[in-house]
């Protein structure tokens, strides 16, 4: 059987970042709008997403209040793992749960990168150096509720999120 696999746009690579480990690049010039990658994963409750953090790595991503994506080997981590990194001045953003969205022009070279506060609602806390005049330099599991936030970002939050914030 074919293994399940995140979809990657055929415009970006895997390489070495300078944020953190790995990173999504694109390899091609991307117009605002266009798919840049969908993720993939077992679906896992909070707690078993935890555990595969602390086992694996720290790959979720999440999908609903207590839903997450997640590979449950090391083995998936190249097919179930997109290696976007986290910057306060992205240029990709989720349209849903699953699918993330480049949310401006990306040039060929440049890191695809999204804002974890687009995404993430649990608690946790992480020292941010993206090196942007918009660095919040500690990102948390609260920051979606930032109204700054909420304005720069529009409809580019995961779908659960947007629910909380247009009190749907
Ligand atoms: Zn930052």
């Amino acid at each position: 059987m074919e293994k399940i696999k995140c979809y990657r746009s055929p415009k970006t690579e895997v390489r070495q970042s300078n944020i953190g480990g790995v990173g999504l690049f694109a390899k091609d010039n991307i117009s605002k709008g266009e798919i840049v990658f969908i993720k993939a994963g077992h679906i896992v409750q909070y707690k078993e997403a935890m555990k595969c953090n602390k086992d694996i790595g720290e790959f979720d991503v999440q999908i609903s209040d207590d839903f997450f994506l997640v590979p449950k080997s090391k083995d998936e981590i190249k097919d179930l793992v997109v290696h976007f990194n986290h910057s306060c001045n992205p240029n990709a953003g989720p349209d849903g749960q699953i699918t993330f969205t480049a949310i401006r022009n990306i040039c060929k070279g440049e890191e695809i990168t999204c804002d974890y506060a687009t995404i993430t609602t649990y608690p946790y806390k992480l020292e941010c150096n993206c090196g942007n005049k918009e660095c919040r330099k500690v990102i948390t599991g609260d920051d979606w509720k930032l109204k700054e936030l909420q304005e720069r970002y529009g409809n580019h939050f995961s779908w659960f999120i947007l629910k909380k914030i247009k009190g749907l």
